[in-house]
């Protein structure tokens, strides 16, 4: 059985009503890009942060999984370890899908994380009435879960293994504009798996695509996911 891996971006969450910062031309939802998703933005005003990424949280709650996040946790039921899901969305919604194999590169909206002892803390086990959650263990300030501009992406050794290791790799809905995900289709084409692309725009890194499918992941990907691997 072939390996796959598999990116999605902003365009799989766009398509079950979620906005994302790029609709808007540096603003996100009204707000400064930098001043919500910066650690120093984070220093300035927590508070503000704060009632963004509640307001996130609940937005991503208010929508659904659609019907190419169930084509890919049909893809993982068949496949099982021959599966993988790296996502930049932040939204949850591959898990609420039911997808398991998932790797969240940029982190996750329904987890926080104490700024001192490090303890991990789910969002609905949390006063959120409170402006600024804080630690179970230790009462100091909880940030969100969520990689910022200027830090770290998670996961990114674990990445590097599996896009090394796999034979096809699909990217959905995401424009190949943001490093170190946009550098993902051009090692896994190196290391010689078979690049797929399904996106509403010709992406930017076109050039490492073997397959580019433009539309809508919704109506695209649930064919093609059973041209891959046969009947869902
Ligand atoms: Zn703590």
């Amino acid at each position: 059985m072939k390996k796959y891996v598999v990116l999605t971006g902003a365009g799989i969450s766009a398509e079950s009503g979620i906005k994302t910062f790029r609709d808007s031309g540096g603003l996100w939802e009204n707000h400064d890009v930098q001043q919500v998703a910066s650690p120093e933005g984070f220093q300035k005003d927590p508070k503000l942060v704060w009632q963004f990424y509640k307001d996130r949280f609940a937005q991503s709650l208010s929508v659904q999984p659609n019907a190419a996040h169930l084509a890919l946790k049909k893809m993982e039921d068949k496949l099982q370890d021959n599966f993988h899901l790296i996502t930049q969305n932040v939204d949850g919604l591959h898990s609420r899908a039911g997808s398991k194999r998932v790797l969240e590169l940029h982190g996750s909206l329904s987890t926080a994380f104490c700024t001192v002892c490090r303890a991990s803390h789910p969002l609905i086990e949390l006063d959120l009435s409170c402006e600024i959650p804080s630690c179970k263990k230790c009462g100091n300030m909880l940030r969100p879960d969520i990689v910022w501009f200027g830090e770290i992406p998670y996961f990114l050794y674990e990445i590097e293994q599996l896009l090394k290791d796999c034979e096809v790799f699909i990217v959905i809905g995401t424009s190949g504009s943001v490093y170190p995900a946009a550098g993902f289709v051009m090692t896994a084409k190196l290391f010689g798996a078979h690049t797929i692309a399904v996106n509403l725009s010709r992406p930017d890194n076109l050039g490492f695509i073997d397959e580019m499918h433009q539309g809508h992941c919704t109506e695209l990907l649930p064919p093609l996911v059973e041209s891959m691997i046969g009947s869902l």
